[in-house]
């Protein structure tokens, strides 16, 4: 079957060197936005000037029917989607008493919710090959508590959760389902930080700095490659986590 991948979130960060590492593994691959079409379209460029087959897509992974649309455009330019990065995600850091309603369940709709959509989206033509691969993108917060960020990192295990249950439900049918935990990575979404955060946890990784989006793609891609491997969730993050 054609090798076509859909990572969301892929215009900067941690899907767009996903994106590439596939890409450059021969990989047709849609490039999922939702508002820095200038950031896609800059990696679309570059990854076609280096022979790949690229779509991009502007699509909210929080509403289901654009993600129908995006899937469906997919399949009609590069063909079925059989690998699904769920990528795409949000955090806010607040003390759990400031947050508002509306922030709670928009964290939950694009991190939770967008792979729920995304999931179903892709799954039909999966479960008719009998294959298929998906991989989660969760946080080292997906199994540890994070202060002041309560609901990222409930978001983040409830990733987890999806990535176990969906592994053992359709570990039959050929599917497998894995998860990535990032330690803290050098991309904008960590920016908020501020610098001297960001020395200091860099001093507190054991290998001594902040990691790099691509060194996520490269466990993607083993993921995506080791054939025997299902329901399992990898920890990258330079040792930080005991
Ligand atoms: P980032 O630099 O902030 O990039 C986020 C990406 O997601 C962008 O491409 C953005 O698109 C896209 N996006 C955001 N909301 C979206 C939505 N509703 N629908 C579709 N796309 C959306 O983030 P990152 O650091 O690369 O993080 C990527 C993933 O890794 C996230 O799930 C994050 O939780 C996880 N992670 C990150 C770290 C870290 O330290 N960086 C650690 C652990 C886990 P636009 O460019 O259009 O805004």
């Amino acid at each position: 079957m054609k090798k076509v991948a859909l990572v969301t979130g892929s215009s900067r960060g941690i899907g767009a060197a996903i994106a590439e590492a596939l890409s450059r593994e021969g990989w047709a691959v849609c490039i999922n936005y939702i508002e820095r079409r200038d950031k896609a379209e800059e990696l679309a460029a570059r990854l076609r000037e280096a022979g790949g087959e690229v779509l991009v897509q502007q699509a909210d992974v929080a509403d289901r029917a654009a993600v129908e649309r995006m899937v469906e455009n997919t399949r009609r330019e590069l063909g079925d989607i059989t690998l699904l990065v769920n990528n795409a995600g949000i955090a806010k850091q607040e003390q759990f008493q400031d947050i508002r309603e509306e922030t709670w369940r928009r964290i939950f709709d694009v991190n939770v919710n967008g792979c729920f959509h995304c999931t179903q989206a892709v799954l039909g033509p999966m479960l008719h090959e009998h294959a298929g691969c998906i991989v989660n993108i969760s946080s080292i917060w997906g199994s540890h508590g994070a202060s002041c960020e309560a609901t990222y990192s409930s978001t983040k295990h409830a990733i987890i959760g999806l990535t176990r249950s969906l592994a053992a439900e359709l570990a039959p049918t050929g599917i497998r389902v894995n998860a990535v935990a990032p330690g803290v990575i050098d991309t904008d979404m960590v920016q908020v930080l501020g610098q001297e955060t960001l020395d200091y946890l860099a001093r507190e990784i054991p290998l001594g700095r902040l990691g790099r989006p691509e060194e996520i793609a490269e466990t993607v891609l083993h993921l995506v490659n080791a054939r025997y491997l299902t329901g399992q969730v990898v920890t990258v993050d330079g040792g930080f986590l005991p």
